[in-house]
């Protein structure tokens, strides 16, 4: 297992986690401003959201290389299924997919985050829902590939299966990774998401290294208030980190570490900086 102790070239920054992803929260901070902070403190990469990129994709990643990290993935594709799924139908789904693997590549980010979007309008459970989701992810798999960008499907906790994630295992995710058979599908493993799985171990096993994209931080506070906007800080609540970074690792996982915090009432109310500090010192010593 990797030693983090001194050592922060594995780590990434999920812009969200100050606050960006949310009109009306956060400090402002431009993306500018987000890179050189993250530089400064050593961070080895950065992953954008795609509303912060706006017409500037190329020069954002430019910086971010220039500053010497990585871009390392963009959040994240539209909902593919479900009742969030935007107006247009399939068409639009599959054209609004497309445009964000563009955008990724216009950043040079390797990855683009896939969440699923919750149980399809007039079905009941989630079978159907994940079929048509394998259908249009892999509609999508010949120009990802052509971008160069491979496609993360990230298993949500199922509280979030209604509406926003049909795809709540990451049995049921690899299950549509060995349907589409693809090198350019694998999986992204968030600990808010998983941390509660008993089977995860034996299914990261089954990933594997290719299929693994990328590992999200945060914790599972015990005592949560809001189930979107209430992730923990790595450390203050009760996802085994350790165990969980043992795990992936094992499967061969050898990638970035990107913290992910949404936390409306309480990260999202300080300042950047001290959220980045904080990060570092938990990253280092906690996860
Ligand atoms: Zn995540």
């Amino acid at each position: 297992m990797r030693d983090f102790s001194n050592d922060l070239s594995s780590l990434a920054l999920n812009t969200a986690t100050l606050g960006h992803n949310l009109d009306g929260y956060g400090a402002g901070w431009s993306t500018e401003q987000v890179i050189d902070a993250c530089a400064e403190r050593g961070f080895g990469g950065i992953v954008f959201w795609r509303r912060e990129l706006a017409n500037n994709a190329i020069s954002i990643g430019e910086r971010v290389r220039a500053s010497g990290m990585q871009v390392v993935g963009l959040c994240r594709a539209p909902f593919l299924v479900g009742p969030l799924v935007d107006a247009g139908g399939a068409r639009a789904v599959h054209d609004e997919l497309l445009r964000a693997i563009d955008l990724a590549a216009a950043l040079q980010a390797p990855v683009l985050t896939i969440v699923a979007g919750g149980v399809e309008p007039g079905s009941k459970g989630i079978v159907e829902s994940l079929s048509v989701l394998a259908d249009r992810v892999a509609a999508a798999v010949p120009h990802a590939t052509d971008c160069k960008v491979k496609l993360a499907l990230e298993p949500l906790h199922p509280v979030y299966a209604g509406d926003r994630s049909c795809l709540v295992t990451l049995r049921d995710a690899l299950d549509i990774c060995d349907r589409i058979d693809s090198t350019q599908v694998g999986v992204a493993i968030d600990v808010y998401h998983v941390w509660w799985d008993t089977t995860l171990q034996a299914q990261l096993e089954r990933a594997g290294s290719s299929r693994i994209l990328g590992y999200h931080l945060c914790d599972w506070l015990a005592n949560t208030s809001d189930i979107l906007l209430d992730r923990g800080m790595m450390g203050d609540g009760v996802a085994h980190l350790v165990n969980l970074r043992q795990w992936v690792e094992d499967a061969g996982y050898s990638g970035f570490c990107e913290i992910e915090i949404f936390s409306a009432n309480n990260w999202w109310q300080r300042s950047p900086n001290e959220v980045l500090d904080q990060c570092v010192e938990r990253f280092k010593s906690v996860c």
